[in-house]
């Protein structure tokens, strides 16, 4: 059975090919600047080279044809013809309180995610561009819609709330809804794996860290709390995004330095996080490199980054009432030994203890805590297609 995953940003499109008889990823690729000059597809057959075509690309129409063209290219595709291909999974970003789990797509589900648009403005389009541009080009093959928000759908509610006016939340749906729920839900089931016990009777905070990041409390399976919010604007500072700030933040800077709503939204989502303390970059390699130097700056956003994870992990486990493991995940999670050092650092007490030798892996699943250590602290690398795949190869059936 083959499946295609796709992941349809405002201009760009990711995909992956798999096989599902023994979940081989045939083909994956990437085309970017959709509908902007310079665009291209980025094509790469599992074991060949990967090739890079320029083209115009007026819209992801257009992307997904070309997407499936390179698929059926006799030297570097991996299908012969379109119908070897099953179903089509797509990762949605938002679906609100409408769906818990990963839908088959129809009409309806459509105009559920529709309604979901003024929660994700910047996401549910482009998706929901991606899911019409494959109706169209593929009529015939079934469609399963994978959503961000699915997986915090069981957090209780004293979790979810603000404490604005309740109205709020039931005119406007106004209340943390928690985003990367996919990956939550990856590497919770991995690292329970891993450690050869069933997930039910563990509390594992998970901490997915990349250019977005978002902590989640996973607890006996369930995502019971999680740092992203209303938005993915909230949490632990990110390589742009400013994370929990005062919200009276918002009207000081409107004032102080007359800038409009929109202004400061630019300002808080683009502007601020690791980039905007260290002044540097919103690449974590290059303010590591940059406090190797000695730069100031950068050494005191990794602190504060490396604080706001300790907070959490500190908070999940106190709302679990227990913590028995912690995981590393996503670009910095994966790869930087420093953060998940400083992090973890003064959690003795709780029984959180790495070993040094341990830490130094990247990008592969490991035990890093010591063997002593009460807690299990693990890295595992996430990998959000394949439940997309799994989820729409048990919802075709
Ligand atoms: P993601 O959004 O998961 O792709 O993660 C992107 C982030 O991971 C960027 O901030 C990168 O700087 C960071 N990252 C990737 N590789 C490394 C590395 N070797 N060391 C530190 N950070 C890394």
């Amino acid at each position: 059975m083959k499946v295609l995953v796709i992941n349809c940003g405002s201009s760009s499109l990711k995909y992956q090919l798999f096989d599902m008889d023994g979940e081989k990823v045939l083909a994956k690729g990437l085309v970017e600047r959709i509908g902007i000059e310079g665009a291209r597809i980025k094509h790469t057959k599992t074991g060949m080279e990967s090739v890079v075509v320029e083209t115009p690309i007026p819209d992801h129409k257009a992307g997904i044809k070309l997407v499936l063209d390179a698929l059926l290219d006799k030297k570097h595709g991996a299908l012969s013809s379109l119908d070897e291909l099953s179903a089509v999974g797509h990762r949605v970003v938002h679906a609100g309180e409408k769906f818990a789990a990963s839908v088959r797509l129809d009409g309806k589900v459509m105009d559920a995610l529709k309604e979901c648009v003024p929660l994700a403005p910047l996401h549910n389009p482009a998706n929901i561009m991606g899911i019409e541009a494959v109706s169209d080009a593929l009529p015939r093959v079934p469609q399963v819609g994978v959503f961000d928000t699915a997986f915090h759908q069981t957090m209780p509610n004293t979790a979810f709330l603000y404490a604005v006016p309740y109205g709020y939340y039931e005119k406007y749906g106004v209340r943390r809804y928690g985003f990367h729920g996919t990956s939550h839900y990856y590497v919770a089931h991995r690292a329970a794996a891993i450690l050869g016990q069933p997930i039910e009777k563990l509390k594992i905070v998970t901490c997915h860290l990349g250019n977005g990041s978002s902590i989640t409390a996973v607890d006996g399976g369930r995502s019971v709390d999680t740092s992203m919010g209303f938005t993915p604007l909230a949490g632990v500072p990110m390589g742009t995004r400013c994370g929990d700030i005062d919200p009276a933040l918002v009207a000081f800077i409107a004032e102080t330095e007359q800038l409009s709503f929109k202004d400061i939204d630019f300002l808080l989502n683009k502007k601020s996080g690791m980039l905007g303390l260290s002044g540097v970059s919103s690449d974590l390699r290059d303010i590591e490199e940059a406090a190797e130097r000695g730069e100031s700056r950068s050494k005191l956003a990794l602190q504060v980054l490396a604080y706001g994870i300790k907070k959490y992990i500190g908070a999940y486990a106190a709302a679990m009432g227990g913590i028995d493991a912690v995981v590393f995940t996503a670009g910095v999670g994966e790869n930087s030994a420093t953060i998940r050092a400083m992090a973890c650092e003064g959690l003795g007490f709780m029984g959180i203890e790495l070993d040094d030798s341990r830490n130094a892996i990247r990008s592969k699943e490991g035990l890093i805590s010591t063997d002593s250590a009460k807690v299990k602290v693990l890295v595992v690398p996430t990998d959000e297609e394949l439940v997309i795949a799994r989820d729409t190869k048990r919802l075709i059936g």
